[in-house]
């Protein structure tokens, strides 16, 4: 499975924004974007104004960031979004928070989504009593997503937890710590997905 191996701080860089792909250290003065809000490189402070391609194009590359999938995976979701019926922008974005990985993340058994699909690749996860091995498997409307029993007491699921519970979880999730499980209440709606995106310009880029 292709998946981008280079530094994630970078990425968040190159956008000059905080992407929070790390978990708890993009919350500390350690995050690169506090220290250096530019492109890396040689040239990165002399990038001049972007035009209306450039700003549709780097919208997509943030969000394609944000869940970790390349670039044909990223556009399989959109062709996939496109043929629903609603907001194609949306419901790209909740094809992309209904993957396996997003969801483990979101119920706090992983720091971050390297992190959780980690975990899913390594056959941590159940899904309605079946071990899953697969980051992009789409949860549904009452699936329940359980740590299997060799990992409920592994050391990063129990941190990771511990600390998601004082976060607080998204209102379409119901997740019991205790049990080391989570359930899917409903699908994500935009209002539920605490991303500051602007969707509909990866749907403009795609759409020309
Ligand atoms: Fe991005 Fe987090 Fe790295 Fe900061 S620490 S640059 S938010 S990945």
């Amino acid at each position: 499975m292709a998946r981008y191996t280079g530094a994630d701080c970078r990425m968040c860089r190159r956008e000059g924004e905080k992407l929070f792909l790390k978990g708890d250290r993009c919350f500390t003065e350690k995050c690169s974007v506090e220290r250096r809000k530019y492109p890396a490189g040689q040239h990165g402070q002399r990038r001049g104004k972007l035009s209306d391609y450039g700003i549709q194009l780097r919208e997509k590359q943030k969000v394609k960031n944000i869940y970790g999938v390349l670039e044909k995976q990223f556009r399989n979701y959109f062709e996939e979004a496109s043929k629903r019926k609603g907001a194609t922008g949306e419901t790209l974005l909740q094809l992309l928070e209904r993957r396996l990985d997003n969801a483990v993340f979101r119920m706090g058994f992983a720091a971050n989504r390297t992190q959780a699909r980690q975990f899913v690749n390594h056959g941590f996860f159940k899904v309605n009593g079946r071990r899953v091995g697969i980051p992009s498997f789409c949860v549904r409307t009452g699936d329940v997503v359980e740590v299997s029993e060799p990992k409920k007491n592994h050391i990063y699921i129990e941190d990771n937890l511990a600390k998601a519970e004082h976060r607080g979880y998204p209102s379409w999730v119901e997740v019991d710590p205790a049990g080391r499980k989570g359930k899917v209440l409903h699908l994500p709606v935009r209002e539920e997905i605490p991303l500051d995106v602007q969707e509909q310009l990866v749907v403009e880029l795609y759409s020309k």
